[in-house]
């Protein structure tokens, strides 16, 4: 950490910063400026108490710390790009993979035909939601367990690898049986218990972003899945909680390239609800890959118009080839662009 003194410090100001520091356990080194002095303090913040307490000592202008809150999630730890693997399909590492699938299991007919289109198209990761967690106790709240046993069906026809979301930790012990992937939704994206209890499943997991959470509370979230030996994480940037009804979502563009930089998980982009409406999701999607993310999930039903949550945002299933396929030169550019160069 870093501790600047107020100018005009004293001697015996800069004696009883340095003193406390070494009560907490750092070594301090006093640095003199012209203006100003600086205390850098020496030691693991992660593992010691936090210097921040030095604030309250009238002789301190600011304390900062320097090293990251996430260490196992940054590119410092770990320069290449993570690869994750779902049933085989890796996403990262250069693989720009669409996954795609409708809001929630709301039927057999309606999941079943809705993963006979998509994986028509070439999908290979699909959204299958038997719990959906809602902001109103009285909107559709999944078919949960008949919802399970229709991806069973669903799962054993088409044998495609399947993306569940996990919202509590009573929900893991179910669906381990059939999803290969965990989501942990936004409204979780900071529910420490349960981000360390779906760590332990040992299933690959999308960590979507918070509605408010800055990137450093998002990469820290993740910080938890891999402290706790999950592995295989892929993040998620949705859209933020903003002033503007334009659309549902911000789309925070900006996030995808910092976290990209930051941390070397693969991110990918829901373009879905961050639009809150299917005219905007196309543009959205192709941002997302023109910033750098690794993938899409996109919401797709077979019946739009009667979808039983999410209705405004959701694609067609029959239409989703022409998605792909107006899409396909910007996800040719981005696979180019994230090829790694070959050793020489
Ligand atoms: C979802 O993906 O079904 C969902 C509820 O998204 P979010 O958690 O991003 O709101
Ligand atoms: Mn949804």
């Amino acid at each position: 950490m870093i501790i600047v003194l107020k100018r005009n410090s004293s001697e015996t100001d800069i004696a009883t910063v340095s003193d406390m520091v070494c009560t907490l356990r750092y070594q301090p080194r006093v640095i003199r400026g012209v203006e100003q002095t600086v205390v850098a303090c020496i030691g693991d913040e992660l593992s010691h108490q936090s210097l921040e307490v030095l604030r309250n000592l009238p002789a301190v202008e600011s304390v900062f710390p320097v090293q990251k809150k996430f260490k196992l999630v940054s590119r410092e730890y770990h320069p290449a790009d993570s690869v994750v693997s779902v049933g085989g399909t890796r996403i990262g590492g250069g693989n720009i993979e669409i996954l795609a699938g409708p809001c929630a299991i709301e039927s057999y007919d309606q999941f079943r035909t809705a993963v006979r289109d998509l994986v028509a198209c070439g999908i290979r990761i699909v959204r299958a939601m038997p719990f959906k967690p809602r902001t109103s106790p009285y909107d559709f709240q999944g078919l949960k367990q008949d919802g399970l046993q229709i991806m069973r069906e669903v799962k054993k026809e088409f044998g495609v690898a399947m993306i569940s979301e996990v919202p509590g930790p009573d929900k893991i012990e179910p669906l381990l049986e059939v999803a290969d992937m965990f989501q942990i939704g936004a409204r979780n994206a900071q529910n420490y218990d349960l981000l360390e209890q779906i760590a332990k499943a040992g299933r690959p997991v999308l960590l979507k972003r918070g509605l408010a959470s800055t990137v450093e509370e998002w990469l820290t979230a993740a910080e938890y899945l891999i402290v706790n030996n999950c592995t295989q994480v892929v993040l998620c940037e949705r859209g933020l909680r903003s002033f503007d009804p334009s659309t549902r979502n911000l789309l925070d563009l900006g996030a995808v390239a910092v976290a990209k930089q930051l941390s070397h998980l693969p991110v990918i982009v829901d373009p879905s609800h961050a639009a809150g409406a299917r005219r905007l999701v196309p543009a959205l999607a192709r941002a997302g890959l023109a910033v750098g993310a690794d993938g899409l999930i996109v919401e797709a039903h077979p019946d739009p118009l009667n979808a039983f949550s999410d209705a405004p945002q959701q694609l067609e299933t029959a239409k989703f080839r022409q998605f792909l396929d107006d899409l396909a030169p910007w996800i040719e550019l981005a696979r180019k662009e994230r090829q790694v160069p070959s050793p020489t």
